[in-house]
């Protein structure tokens, strides 16, 4: 089976687990100040959390903004489910922006009139989160802007998007934005097994972040509000969790950075031959940005919505892993008993019935793409 997305780990990924499993830490050590570190060097940014998932770093993020009851999130519906949980997590309600189905990240058109009608009537929202989806940027100058004149703050959901970059910034720089996240998940862009961070150019937020990872619980001497007693005190100052990253995981994590840019080198690669073989197929790319970079992380494509099941099915059934990226987060049933219909959203619905994602990740042959869309030609055909 060749799945549609996975894992590139080598012999130094490798060693660099096994070392601290022979270390005095498995968790708690130096290893996640290291990858963060590093994380944080490279896309530019001045801090780095890292937590145990992209979920966790989004409702971390989601906090460390002040999100709560009585707040409104809006997200984008052509996404994973976690974009838009993190803010029912925080006791906020969210709301969509459609997308602009040539691309699937949302339209700033469709954000601009939202706001408006927001604004009339009171409701506008304290934070919105663009997914930068498949990897391509969302058009963040054109979002900052709107969010300057009405007031709401900026989480990137990155979690696709490592590597990636806008205008010729890194995406996690954050010129346009409070906090931009990224996912480790396997089938990410890089892996720590689980694993996800946030990144701000704000110490007052990652520092937020970072207490809340951990319980709310504090140690730093500069930073308790009692007078410590001694050597063994700690403080609990806000309500948190255990969202920590392994030593394990960062370790991972580090050995993998290093390889990021091999990696998207060879993402683009592959997606450029797809480019070639997919040019007579009635499947259709999505549009790519001019001052955008994409990560790669999916190479989806739009195909005739007749003809998607039976084109999944027969891929599947040749042992091609194809998938589907999203489901709109608001037709989920847990939405829709939220007050959601279908509708709702009709550029992401519609955008979903076309949607098939090709497999793509490092180790994809030329031979394997060959093989995929003689496949997908002969079941685009039939
Ligand atoms: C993978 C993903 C997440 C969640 O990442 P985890 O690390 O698995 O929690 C969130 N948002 C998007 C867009 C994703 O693709």
């Amino acid at each position: 089976m060749i799945p549609y997305g996975r894992q590139h780990i080598n012999e130094d990924d490798i060693q660099a687990v096994v070392d601290v499993l022979r270390s005095d830490f498995l968790t708690q050590g130096e290893k996640v100040p290291v990858f963060e570190r590093a994380l944080a060097d490279a896309v530019n940014a001045a801090y780095g959390v890292a937590v145990n998932s992209a979920t966790s770093a989004l409702q971390l993020a989601c906090l460390a903004l002040e999100v709560g009851p009585g707040d409104r999130v809006w997200t984008s519906p052509i996404t994973f489910v976690a974009s838009a949980n993190c803010a029912l997590n925080c006791g906020a309600t969210v709301d969509f922006i459609d997308v602009d189905p040539a691309t699937g990240n949302l339209s700033v058109a469709a954000l601009a009139a939202k706001l408006e009608a927001a604004y009339a009537e009171g409701q506008l929202p304290k934070v919105v989160i663009p997914v930068h989806f498949a990897g391509q940027p969302c058009d963040l100058a054109a979002i900052h802007t709107l969010a300057r004149r009405y007031g709401f703050r900026v989480i990137e959901d990155a979690s696709h998007a490592l590597g990636a970059s806008y205008r010729d910034m890194p995406v996690g720089q954050c010129p346009y934005s409070d906090i931009s996240v990224f996912s480790f998940h396997p089938v990410k862009i890089i892996t720590c097994g689980e694993g996800g961070a946030a990144v701000t150019n704000d110490a007052e937020l990652a520092r937020r972040m970072a207490l809340l990872r951990s319980h709310g619980v504090t140690r730093a001497a500069d930073q308790l509000e009692q007078l410590s007693p001694g050597g063994w005190y700690y403080e609990q100052q806000a309500l948190g969790f255990n969202y920590r990253l392994t030593d394990l995981q960062a370790a991972l994590g580090t050995s993998q950075l290093r390889r990021l840019p091999a990696f998207i080198s060879q993402r683009r690669v592959l997606a450029g031959i797809y480019d070639v073989l997919l040019q007579d197929l009635p499947a259709e790319a999505l549009r790519r940005e001019s001052d955008v970079s994409s990560s790669w992380h999916l190479y989806v494509v739009k195909v005739p919505e007749a003809k998607r099941r039976n084109v999944f099915d027969a891929l599947c059934a040749a042992g091609v892993g194809v998938n589907v990226h999203y489901i709109p987060v608001h037709t989920q049933p847990y939405y829709q008993r939220l007050g959601f219909r279908l509708g709702d959203f009709p550029k992401s619905e519609q955008f979903y019935q076309q949607a098939l994602t090709l497999p793509l990740y490092p180790e994809l042959t030329e031979a394997e793409q060959k093989q995929i869309v003689c496949i997908l030609g002969q079941a685009l055909a039939g």
